[in-house]
């Protein structure tokens, strides 16, 4: 049995987890192995339900294993063990959620909860247990977005139990409050209110939680963000608010309080006229590739302008559930495919950060635990420093020149920041570069 066992393990051994850059075998993820008679059968167990490559893996591992001529059926069960929830024990009603991850953007308007709605919808249609919390208590737009059928706020053990639309669980200061009380709140009210609706709901088991933020980068973001261990951060933002300034100030407030941002959405970017196939982009775009290229962040999308998004505001049902095969829907397929991927992605870096160290002659070296290390030529880290000393803050343009940087310098100090970045100092007696994990893992 042993040998048979040993085959099909060696068969299956060869398919690389893109995202972990290690086989399924050594990641531990076939589980209930059987061999007998020739009948195989084995569950492959991943990281999260959501997995974007989960048919992939199932078909690869399936045509592998048919492969071996001894065997006669294969039965492969796809299972998922997410992880414990990452610390949200503070807040009662998130002790069983696993990743929360935060949609934002700096002013108000520019499709966030859109964003946020849709997000949720097309994580949870790939199996994944799904919530959404409308943190916008100016302005809450979930109540007149989905259309739960109750509307009715019942109470269990003190706790809020959210309401249910689609199989996602919601909550939104819309459906506990319809007066407009959170207009004379202030700040510090507004924060204390957010945090017990937010932590007071009894949200039991979720694999993502999408808070939809209110708009803006001031005190109530921050503490929300001090409150709430995110996982990760989607950006929303339009071109003509492509405006360095903003968008930079949101990711700067992210980083600060090292929650990583995984995309940034261009939305309303673009339109089609229905006379020719081209996208017209009214208000230019490439800004999005200097984000990418200053903040490490992989992923960038834009959506185009279209009556479906808007129409879909009132009429209760999110687009990628009323147009399930559209073209809306496989944008948001793919957004949500990049955002879980780089979040689970960024949760085993954080639970493992990598070490940094700079060795003449190879260059910075990177090592992520269970990954081949890689290196960055010394010169080219230094020709993308991110400090206000190289990069104009206000319009992300670099001040810094590339010819200016020698092609020999080299760290000479090296230093960790929390857990999210490192400091370094060069031959060159710069000393102010900050680089996140994230934006190193860039090179990789
Ligand atoms: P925010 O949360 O940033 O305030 P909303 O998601 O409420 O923004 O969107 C603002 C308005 O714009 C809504 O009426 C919404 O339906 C509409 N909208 C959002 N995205 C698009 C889009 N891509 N195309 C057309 N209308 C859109």
């Amino acid at each position: 049995m042993q040998e048979y066992d040993n085959a099909v393990l060696k068969a299956l051994s060869v398919i690389q987890d893109p995202d972990l850059g290690k086989d399924i075998v050594s990641l531990g993820f076939i589980k209930e192995l059987k061999t007998a008679g020739g009948e195989v059968s084995f569950s492959i167990e991943l990281t999260t339900p959501a997995c974007p490559v989960k048919e992939e893996f199932r078909s690869t591992a399936e045509r592998l294993v048919k492969a071996l001529d001894w065997v006669k059926s294969v039965k492969i069960t796809m299972t998922a063990r997410p992880q414990a929830p990452g610390g949200n024990a503070k807040m009662k009603g998130l002790q069983r959620v696993r990743n929360v991850i935060a949609v934002s953007s700096c002013k108000g308007g520019v499709g966030k909860s859109t964003v946020a709605v849709n997000l949720a919808y097309s994580i949870a249609r790939t199996g994944a247990k799904v919530g959404i919390f409308d943190a916008d208590i100016y302005g809450p737009s979930l109540p007149s977005m989905v259309s739960p059928a109750d509307r009715d706020i019942y109470q269990n053990n003190q706790m809020i139990a959210p309401l249910e639309y689609e199989g996602v669980k919601l909550m939104s200061f819309g459906f506990v409050n319809s007066g407009d009380e959170a207009a004379i709140m202030r700040g510090p009210m507004v924060s204390q209110v957010i945090g017990q609706l937010l932590g007071g709901s009894d949200w039991e088991e979720l694999d993502y939680l999408v808070v939809d933020f209110p708009p803006g980068t001031g005190d109530i973001q921050l503490t929300l963000l001090q409150q709430v261990p995110f996982s990760s951060a989607v950006v929303v933002t339009t071109p003509q608010n492509l405006s360095f300034v903003d968008v930079v100030k949101g990711l700067q407030m992210f980083e600060k309080l090292e929650v990583p941002v995984v995309a940034v959405v261009e939305n309303m970017s673009y339109f089609t006229c229905g006379k020719c196939d081209e996208k017209h982009h009214p208000f230019g775009h490439g800004a999005a590739r200097r984000l990418r290229e200053l903040y490490g962040i992989r992923h960038s999308f834009e959506l185009p302008i279209v009556q479906a998004l808007s129409a879909a505001g009132d009429t209760g049902i999110p687009t990628v559930l009323a147009e399930p095969a559209g073209a809306i829907a496989k944008a948001f397929a793919d957004i949500s495919a990049s955002v879980v991927r780089e979040t689970e992605r960024l949760r085993h870096t954080k639970q493992r950060p990598p070490s940094v160290q700079y060795i003449a002659g190879e260059g910075i070296v990177v090592s992520v635990p269970g990954e081949e290390p890689f290196s960055i030529a010394p010169a080219t880290l230094r020709r993308a420093c991110r400090c206000a000393r190289c990069i104009d803050e206000r319009t992300g343009e670099k001040i810094l020149q590339d010819h200016e940087v020698d092609a020999g310098v080299h760290p000479e100090h090296i230093a960790p920041m929390g857990n999210y970045a490192v400091a370094m100092s060069w031959s060159d007696g710069h000393s102010s570069s900050i680089f996140p994990y994230q934006v190193l893992l860039k090179y990789q």
